[in-house]
């Protein structure tokens, strides 16, 4: 194999190469691990520990190192930057996707999901996932103040409300509402709690602030896993580079950033699959902001604090707690399902983000902006998750990474281009409108509007950019997630989903990828690589 002229590198061995340790990462690396396999993960993130998540919002803070945020052409991405993944940064709400989701067609008019993967048949990889994280069923006991008040307006409007399964410790939890800064009390269970150490205790290397550029292939049928060493402090500098030899390589760098990977590294491995960088999907997301009125919480749901205020509770609590799901119904047309979920967004994001009715439409800016920023603890976010047409492309790659880094830490404009269909307006729309329905009832609140309309869309939950699937010209991957014609390359994180899935997505890439695993297994094993499948959940 011919190298660049002018660049050194040390090229180790190993047998399986993963890229990235969130879900796809490191449920992978677990398995391959405790069968017995050689196993390096490559994550382009610092490693911190429990004690090291702080609750600020200075830079350099846990905050700002622990996120990747990509603005993009009509889509910005927030996802998480270290070991652990989304996992360290996400809200932990761990539904199972509806059935109708499986059979869903989108604007390619078949179905989008492989033959071979319906609701039963993803249940015991589901299983397994709630067992080793593990995901706790939640009752009305334990959801928060802010959950118990979107209930009760939903039940006063009419619609049903469930506590939302979540993967959450209850007797740990403090509800500080700091878990996006990562969880200080192993409360919430991310991966740092379970596969990533039980992958470690079977061997696996893990090694932080390893950025992939790009894979090539070796002359024995293997592949050469390019990387960049990251800057600890600042992420746009780097401190070396090197490449890894690997018998299979295994990509779960993220929605975001797997297909850039891919793109860049066509010039070596050869074409890639036509879906690769094409039909990624926002999981449909929205977000609005209820500004409540105390005396009115107070006097139509009866509910109050000893303070007196009957609200003011977004200082309190943890993540989502409570979602309706009457639009979940399968026998409704697709693009207007959805489900509605109370969030919690911190004042940071909160405020950016949000804006308020001006003169010529919305606006950041302006009295009302600042009166919605006093108020700000009074806010109630409600995200929809519905069904969006797949209508994400990814342009040329940057040099390095999945986006041109901006600042030190946190933010790059990345490649991907988003323009919502009339059908995901459709969706967004009437999920508007029942969210008013529910919050302006009475004049309880008054929801405004987030960035949508003026910036573009907005998503913590990427999907589908390198899709599993039966046809090829629409699918990157086949139902083993393995890149058509690149034998021995398999993708197991959120790229692989096919379509928007009306809810949170992590419980679902986490369960493919448990379901990927035996395949990859036998893959390795057709390629020299001594390692055994079955073993038991870390
Ligand atoms: C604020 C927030 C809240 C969320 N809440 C929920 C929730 O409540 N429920 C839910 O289901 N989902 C939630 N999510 C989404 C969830 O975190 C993601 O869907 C999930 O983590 C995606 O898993 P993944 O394996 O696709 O990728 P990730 O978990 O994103 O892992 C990808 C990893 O790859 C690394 N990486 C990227 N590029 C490279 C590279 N070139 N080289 C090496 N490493 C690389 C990244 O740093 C990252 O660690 C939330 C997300 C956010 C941001």
């Amino acid at each position: 194999m011919t190298e660049p002229a002018g660049e050194s590198f040390a090229v180790e061995q190993t047998d399986v190469l993963v890229v990235g340790s969130g879900f796809g990462g490191a449920i992978t690396a677990y398995h391959l691990a405790a069968g017995g396999a050689r196993v390096v993960v490559l994550e382009r993130g610092p490693w911190l520990r429990s004690d090291e998540f702080e609750h600020d919002f200075m830079l350099g803070s846990s905050y700002t190192r622990i996120f990747d945020f990509v603005v993009g052409d009509g889509m910005a991405l927030l996802g998480g930057n270290c070991v652990g993944g989304g996992s360290v940064v996400y809200f932990a709400a761990m539904p199972r996707v509806p059935s109708f989701v499986f059979e869903r067609k989108g604007s390619i008019g078949r179905r989008m999901w492989p033959a071979t993967i319906d609701r039963a048949a993803l249940d015991p990889w589901y299983d397994r996932v709630e067992q080793a994280l593990p995901v706790s069923r939640n009752d009305w006991n334990t959801v928060t103040y802010a959950g118990g008040l979107f209930a009760a307006a939903c039940a006063r409007a009419g619609h049903t409300a469930n506590p939302v399964p979540a993967a959450v410790d209850n007797t740990l939890c403090t509800n500080c509402n700091w878990m996006m800064a990562g969880c200080r009390f192993d409360a919430k269970r991310s991966l740092l709690l379970n596969y990533l150490p039980g992958a470690i205790a079977n061997g696996a290397e893990i090694r932080p602030l390893h950025e992939v550029q790009r894979i090539a292939r070796t002359d024995d049928g293997g592949y050469r896993v390019h990387y960049n060493v990251i800057h600890d402090d600042d992420y746009r500098l780097t401190n070396g580079s090197g490449a890894i030899d690997a018998k299979i390589v295994v990509l779960a760098a993220g929605a975001g950033a797997t297909p850039v990977i891919l793109q860049r590294s066509e010039a070596e491995l050869g074409a890639m699959p036509h879906a690769v960088g094409r039909y990624f999907s926002g999981n449909g997301e929205r977000l609005n902001t209820a500004v409540i009125d105390e005396d009115k919480a107070r006097d139509l749901l009866g509910v109050s604090r000893p303070d007196g205020s009957a609200f003011r509770a977004n200082q309190v609590g943890k993540g989502p707690c409570v979602a309706s799901w009457d639009r979940l119904d399968g026998s409704l047309p697709e693009y207007s399902r959805f489900s509605l979920e109370q969030l919690y967004f911190p004042p940071g994001f909160g405020t950016i983000l949000a804006q308020v009715p001006g003169p010529d439409g919305p606006t950041w800016f302006g009295p009302e902006k600042k009166e919605l920023l006093r108020r700000w603890q009074s806010w109630l976010t409600t995200f929809t998750m519905s069904e969006d047409d797949n209508e994400g492309e990814f342009g040329a790659p940057p040099p390095t990474g999945n986006a041109f880094r901006i600042s030190q830490q946190m933010l790059g404009r990345g490649p991907i281009r988003y323009r919502p269909t009339e059908n995901t307006l459709r969706g967004w729309a009437e999920s508007d409108a029942q969210v008013k329905e529910i919050m302006e009832r009475d004049g309880l609140a008054t929801v405004l509007p987030w960035s949508n309309d003026v910036v573009g869309a907005y998503t913590v939950h990427p999907l589908a950019s390198c899709r599993i699937g039966d046809d090829p010209a629409t699918s990157a991957l086949d139902d083993r997630h393995e890149l058509r014609g690149h034998p021995g390359i398999f993708v197991t994180d959120g790229s692989a989903v096919p379509c928007a899935l009306t809810v949170n997505p992590a419980l679902t890439i986490a369960a493919l990828a448990e379901r990927a695993v035996p395949g990859i297994v036998r893959a390795a094993r057709q390629r020299g690589v001594a390692v055994s499948y079955g073993a038991s959940l870390p």
